[in-house]
């Protein structure tokens, strides 16, 4: 069965036009991330755009914290698209947001979409000024919004309202139930002022990020239950490696299984020296695991247990994996539905032949003891038995082959 044929019935939202990309209103879960250069620094933060969205990222945020990076926007905006990249750019705006926004309108017409944190537009008297600053920016260029709000900056004057209110119920709240409050409130309160200043609710997305597992499940739960707006996904400051990949799978998956979330962005800490296009991998296996969109060719492989005596296998499958994504560029293009495709690379004849014939074209290496030869299996059939020093090679060849006969 393809990855694909899985549907979760969706959450009900309106769809916000980004560019080209569509979020919400039932369109597929858009992937998304964001740069770690210094935006004024045109040459990187292209190169890092390039990677990102050749990575599958279909909207890219990056920071707008400077004059300069104002200016290096639509120099950064241009470049893209003289790559033929016309991945959407995203401003991230704290503090500053509503003067970079009016004094540099090339920067607010190359962005596609101005993330707003509530908490970070200003205090007092001004925050309602500067909010609506940026409002009526979005409004003039037709660009959405999207309110993110993060936990960890607050809105404290709402934090003082709410918890006052609390204070003189019967039976207060607790502060965990206090601040998802407050969360939700924070999103919908900013979302009803960006309406009445004229932005439409079809230019509106919201986020509501924390960094607990069971608290962002619990507050993304009771935002979906209280509005129609697109949704953006994502567990704040997962962390790094396996802790960060693990934690943001176990939130997202349980929103994205109810049917909550319109675009994900998986916040990761790159290792140092890694790369930043691990997010983009990682929310491509999300949604692909799931079964809710199909991004690469998956490779289905055992973990190896004490049948296999060298890790030939396990590197066969890490060179099959590494070249199906290596293809998936030109692949997505020449061969559509290849994305579908299931290759297994197994190790022993416990359960190689098995899941071999599940998947479109399957290998079963052999385990100690085993004769040396490895069974090919395409569609189910056994094809072939590949033998000597050249088996990876040769499957390789089997595997293009099969690709071009089938997608081609
Ligand atoms: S398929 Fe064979 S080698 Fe792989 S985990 Fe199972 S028993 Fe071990």
């Amino acid at each position: 069965m393809s990855a694909s044929s899985f549907s979760i019935s969706r959450h009900a939202t309106r769809a916000v036009a980004i560019g080209p990309v569509t979020v919400g209103g039932g369109a597929p879960v858009v992937v998304q991330s964001m740069t770690n250069t210094d935006t004024a620094d045109v040459e990187a933060t292209v190169r890092q755009v390039a990677q990102l969205a050749n990575a599958g990222s279909e909207l890219v945020r990056l920071t707008v914290n400077s004059e300069e990076a104002a200016a290096a926007v639509p120099v950064i905006r241009e470049r893209l698209d003289a790559m033929n990249l016309d991945v959407p750019l995203i401003g991230d705006f704290h503090f500053n947001g509503h003067k970079l926004l009016s004094r540099y309108p090339e920067c607010a017409q190359a962005l596609g979409k101005y993330r707003i944190n509530p908490g970070n537009v200003g205090r007092g008297k001004k925050r309602d000024e500067q909010f609506a600053s940026m409002i009526e920016t979005a409004c003039r260029y037709d660009k959405p919004v999207r309110i993110g709000v993060n936990w960890g900056s607050l809105d404290p004057a709402l934090v003082a309202r709410l918890m006052d209110d609390n204070s003189r119920l019967d039976e207060p709240r607790d502060s965990r139930e206090l601040i998802h409050e407050a969360m939700v409130s924070s999103a919908l309160d900013n979302a009803a002022r960006a309406e009445e200043l004229g932005l439409g609710r079809d230019r509106i997305i919201l986020s509501v990020k924390m960094s607990g597992v069971q608290d962002l499940i619990a507050v993304y739960r009771t935002l979906a239950r209280r509005c129609d707006h697109a949704l953006h996904l994502g567990l704040t400051e997962a962390g790094m490696g396996a802790r960060g990949i693990v934690a943001s799978t176990a939130a997202l998956a349980v929103l994205l299984q109810e049917g909550i979330g319109d675009t994900i962005r998986i916040s990761l800490t790159p290792e140092p020296g890694g790369s930043r296009s691990e997010e983009v991998r990682v929310a491509q296996e999300i949604l692909q695991s799931m079964g809710l969109r199909a991004f690469t060719p998956g490779v289905v492989a055992c973990p190896g247990c004490g049948r296999t005596s060298s890790d030939y296998f396990q590197k066969l499958a890490q060179d099959i994996q590494a070249y199906l994504r290596e293809q998936m560029p030109s692949w997505r293009k020449r061969y559509p539905g290849v994305e579908d495709m299931t290759v297994a690379v197994m190790g022993c004849v416990v359960n190689g032949p098995g899941e071999s014939k599940h998947a479109n074209i399957g290998i079963s290496l052999p385990g100690t003891g085993e004769r040396p030869v490895a069974p090919v299996y395409v569609d189910g059939e056994k094809t072939v038995t590949l033998k000597g020093e050249r088996i990876a090679e040769e499957f390789q060849q089997l595997v293009d082959r099969y690709v071009a006969e089938r997608y081609g």
